[in-house]
């Protein structure tokens, strides 16, 4: 038998309506907050997520899905959603009229990472970016609408982490210091923190081997660098999610997997799925637009890893099954071939309605419609045809009424609808 991919998934029906639900909320709270959705394709040249997220990276380094189509051109599946979104809002200028736009997509990513409860192949992220504003107030908003989401979810346990990273100001002085400070532990760092060091310490700090974190324990603090007006933006983050009673903690260590964030950088964390805690990352990144080729305009997003948050919202929520309203138990041929014009019709009508196909005893239809926990079950059989009138049983409360022969669906349609 074929399986599938190693670190890919079903989503099956049960979860599906729980996977629904969740994105009805996200995008529900996102609109509100002035968000229209785009939808960009699964696919982009290599270039673009090399150039985007760094060469240095985890992500480029050895998770893409990365392959030659058949002309030769480097393709690779998309592992995160921002790079796509900077480059349409650049291709399409939709920074020509009013650089400002708040922008969000839900969809499938791929990082050929290694399997394990929380870390799959192809995975959903529900992704934001606001671009078009510098000022601390939409770092700040952006963390009060995953704090929001995840409380309208049921989700707690949650706690936002928020981090500055500087800017091309301050940055420098940052990384001699740490570079310094690296060559010191060097004993101590893996072979990817070793190679990484010169061309990207701060990759260091991110590192997820024990070992490493061990050793950067002590490093020096981007926080205690920052130039005056990144302090200001971040003071400035800090102040107004407390304004707002978000809770959070200032992280010196976050520096998040990719390269092109500059001043604020966030993650969600929740102790409730073990190693895996990151339910969601984000932050500013002001150069990367300018970078991929479009004008000077600063943008900040996040995105929410769906299948960890998916997993704790299963644990508080059940969803609710989706039985069919009507079984009809239907017994004779005739019966059957009304039945079926029955269940088209309802249908139509917007009723979910079951019925037997073959030929059943009563016993065993009404076994099977107790078994798909129909609201209500039609009985027809040569007597209910002859007197004109069925009897429709309400499961629950097991009450009986009759529902005229030549009437069926209007009466249905007027009693369920
Ligand atoms: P991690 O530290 O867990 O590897 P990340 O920093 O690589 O996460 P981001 O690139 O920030 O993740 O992506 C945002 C969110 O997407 C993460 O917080 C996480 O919830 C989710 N995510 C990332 N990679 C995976 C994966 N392989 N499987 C499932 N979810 C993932
Ligand atoms: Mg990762």
């Amino acid at each position: 038998m074929i399986q599938l991919i190693r670190g890919f998934k079903d989503i099956l029906p049960g979860e599906v309506e729980l996977w629904q639900w969740i994105e009805q909320c996200a995008a529900g709270l996102l609109e509100d907050f002035g968000f229209s959705q785009i939808r960009i394709p699964i696919m982009e040249k290599t270039e673009l997520f090399a150039r985007s997220i760094g060469e240095d990276t985890d992500i480029v380094e050895k998770e893409m899905y990365t392959f030659a189509d058949r002309k030769g051109q480097l393709l690779t599946l998309r592992p995160e959603a921002t790079a796509s979104i900077v480059r349409a809002y650049i291709q399409h200028k939709l920074y020509a009229t009013d650089p400002v736009r708040r922008l969000y997509t839900i969809g499938p990513m791929f990082r050929r990472e290694r399997p394990q409860k929380g870390r799959y192949r192809q995975f959903y992220q529900i992704d934001a970016e606001i671009f078009g504003v510098a000022e601390p107030y939409v770092d700040a908003e952006l963390i009060v609408i995953l704090a929001t989401l995840c409380d309208r979810l049921g989700v707690s346990d949650i706690t936002a982490k928020v981090n500055s990273l500087g800017c091309p100001e301050c940055r420098p002085a940052f990384r001699q210091a740490l570079t310094a400070f690296l060559d010191r532990v060097a004993g101590d760092l893996c072979g990817d923190c070793l190679r990484r060091r010169r061309r990207n310490p701060l990759r260091v700090l991110d590192c997820k081997v024990p070992g490493c974190r061990q050793a950067v324990a002590g490093a020096p603090s981007l926080a205690d660098s920052l130039c005056d007006d990144c302090r200001r933006h971040f003071d400035t983050v800090c102040d107004l999610l407390a304004g707002r009673g978000i809770a959070f903690q200032a992280d010196k260590n976050l520096v998040r997997g990719l390269d092109y964030y500059t001043r604020t950088a966030f993650e969600l964390q929740t102790g409730a799925l073990g190693a895996q805690s990151a339910v969601a990352g984000g932050g500013r990144y002001d150069g990367l637009v300018k970078a991929l080729g479009g004008p000077q305009v600063p943008a900040i997003g996040f995105a929410i890893g769906f299948d960890r948050l998916a997993e704790i919202v299963a644990r508080v929520r059940k969803p609710p099954l989706a039985g069919p309203k009507v079984f009809i138990a239907a017994l004779g041929t005739r019966a059957r071939d009304l039945a079926f014009q029955w269940h088209l019709d309802l249908a139509l009508a917007g009723i979910t309605s079951a019925m037997e196909h073959g030929q059943k005893s009563l016993k065993s239809q009404m076994k099977r419609a107790d078994r798909l926990d129909a609201a209500f079950v039609l009985i027809v059989g040569d007597s209910e045809l002859e007197s004109g009138r069925l009897i429709l049983r309400n499961m629950e409360t097991k009450e009986q009424e009759e529902i005229e022969l030549d009437r069926v669906t209007q009466s249905l349609v007027r009693k369920l609808k």
